[in-house]
């Protein structure tokens, strides 16, 4: 069970730390010395129920969980969480207010946009606060300062408010969380951290809810990580499917509402227990690592490394992100000059330097530096990127 250590940049499903999968390729033959693997036990019995107190355990570690949130896992990826945010929190304010009020999306990218789309689709009443768009020359690449659009929030009412936390086509994170949004005790938070969750300390505290698929810093795919705030648990337990249904919003299909799930510990329907065993693996890493500061201070560096070296050749490379913005987690970048992108990616993974084509939609090239991602990898990278300038120059 052995590899040469991969410097894979695809946005994912992301790259693992290979101790994490050597060890999760013997428990899914034999987990724990029981004779049978992770996967072929039961989601109910003593062993998987174990597999996810630790997993929650570790993750509260992690990330400081405060006693007022609850964590649970469910299958359906980033996508699925688009759908169940929208119908589960929209029926969270009802339940607290005997009211309905649009939900407040802030657009950045292409992932918070599907998103916005999603709620609407659904019939969830919803508006967009802004369009990053529609200040940035038509283009994602920039996060408007609150400045610019805090009116549109203060002193209106929202069932809650969206945002993702880090773009992973277009590599635009927010630098920290929106004050107009978190200073106010009437809004509740949603945020999407499927691309750079425990990549940087965060305060859970200011967030309703925190949703993020596993399969780029913190596991496989398959399972999706929620962090929800426990009084908004309670709301949505007090409205019914009756009430929903009369006022015309959608009924959430009961294996995503929330309060059946977490009734039920994760596990109201099968949960896949090997992919959380993974999460949880991933997590006992980054513990022992020194948990997310030291992360955070590794992804800082790496990042460094690489904008460095792009902007260093700034009249070869072009990076269409603003600096206030950058991703430390999904590098985005294009060459001026027409021609060379195949040559670029043959001479890089003539580097074993893979995954570096940008998303279809966007062209040009990514690098995705999630955690698994070494600062040699990022070193290599840098230095592959400062030859290729010098060549083709
Ligand atoms: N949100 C973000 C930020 C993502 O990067 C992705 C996928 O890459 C998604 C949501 C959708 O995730 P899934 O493919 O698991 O539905």
């Amino acid at each position: 069970l052995t590899r040469e250590e991969p410097s894979h940049f695809g946005a994912g499903p992301a790259q693992l730390p290979t101790s994490v999968l050597q060890q999760a390729a013997k428990d899914l033959i034999n987990f724990n010395n029981i004779g049978l693997g992770i996967g072929e036990i039961s989601h109910r019995s003593k062993d998987a129920t174990k597999v996810i107190e630790d997993a929650k355990a570790h993750l509260k570690e992690l990330m400081h969980i405060p006693d007022t949130h609850e964590v649970f896992f469910m299958q359906g990826g980033g996508t699925t969480g688009f759908s169940s945010i929208a119908s589960n929190l929209i029926a969270a304010y009802l339940g607290k207010t005997g009211e309905v009020a649009p939900a407040g999306y802030l657009v950045t990218g292409s992932w918070s946009k599907k998103s916005f789309d999603e709620a609407q689709r659904l019939y969830v009443p919803s508006e967009k606060i802004f369009d990053a768009k529609t200040f940035y020359h038509g283009k994602y690449g920039y996060i408007p300062p609150e400045s610019q659009w805090e009116d549109k929030v203060k002193g209106k009412k929202f069932s809650y408010v969206y945002l993702c936390e880090n773009e992973t086509v277009h590599g635009v994170e927010w630098p920290r969380m929106p004050k107009c949004i978190t200073d106010d005790p009437n809004i509740e938070l949603v945020a999407d951290l499927s691309s750079d969750v425990l990549s940087r300390e965060i305060d859970v505290s200011q967030y309703g809810l925190i949703m993020a698929g596993a399969q780029k810093n913190i596991g496989l795919a398959g399972l999706t990580l929620y962090i929800i705030k426990k009084e908004i648990l309670d709301n949505i337990s007090k409205v019914s499917d009756e009430q929903l249904h009369k006022l015309g919003l959608p009924i959430t299909p009961i294996a995503f509402h929330y309060p059946t799930v977490v009734k039920n510990n994760s596990a109201y329907n099968t949960i896949p227990i090997f992919t959380l065993h993974v999460m949880d693996l991933v997590f006992q890493h980054l513990l022992s690592k020194g948990g997310v500061q030291a992360q955070q201070a590794e992804n800082e560096k790496k990042a460094k490394i690489l904008y460095g070296a792009l902007d260093e050749f700034s009249d070869f490379y072009n990076l269409p992100v603003d600096p206030s913005c950058r991703s430390s987690m999904n590098v985005v970048f294009t060459l001026k000059k027409e021609g060379l992108d195949d040559k670029f990616l043959q001479e890089a993974a003539a580097l074993k330097l893979t995954g570096l084509k940008g998303h279809r939609s966007v062209g040009g090239f990514r690098a995705s530096i999630y955690n698994a991602v070494s600062v040699e990898s990022v070193e290599k990278l840098a230095s592959f990127v400062k030859s290729f300038a010098q060549q083709h120059s």
